[in-house]
């Protein structure tokens, strides 16, 4: 039987781009124009920061999941801060996008 404990909690990890030169993306630029999956990253064009090794697919996409909602919860309270910064700012100051202040 499987235990759930607080081993099994997903584990944030930092991750990195490719080490390699010939890296883009993943992909590696072959002769004649062609491209092959980069060997180091296993195509997914990030590695683990720690190790510099590739990581299972599965493992990337959860921790560009976890990096999602801490971009959204980011831009979230900088939106907030950015709207009361506005409401800080005197109507005749303010420039609205496609207005100059001499309109
Ligand atoms: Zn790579």
């Amino acid at each position: 039987m499987i235990e759930r404990g607080k081993s099994h909690r997903i584990q944030k990890r930092l991750l990195k781009k490719c080490n390699s030169p010939f890296c883009d993306h993943g992909q590696v630029k072959g002769i004649c124009g062609s491209f092959n999956t980069c060997v180091q990253c296993e195509g997914a064009g990030l590695v683990d920061a720690e190790t510099g090794k590739a990581l299972p697919s599965n493992e990337i996409i959860r921790q560009l999941m976890i990096k999602l909602i801490e971009e959204k919860r980011l831009n979230e309270f900088l939106r907030k801060e950015n709207s009361e910064l506005w409401r800080q700012i005197p109507e005749e100051r303010r420039v609205y996008p496609g207005k100059s202040r001499k309109d």
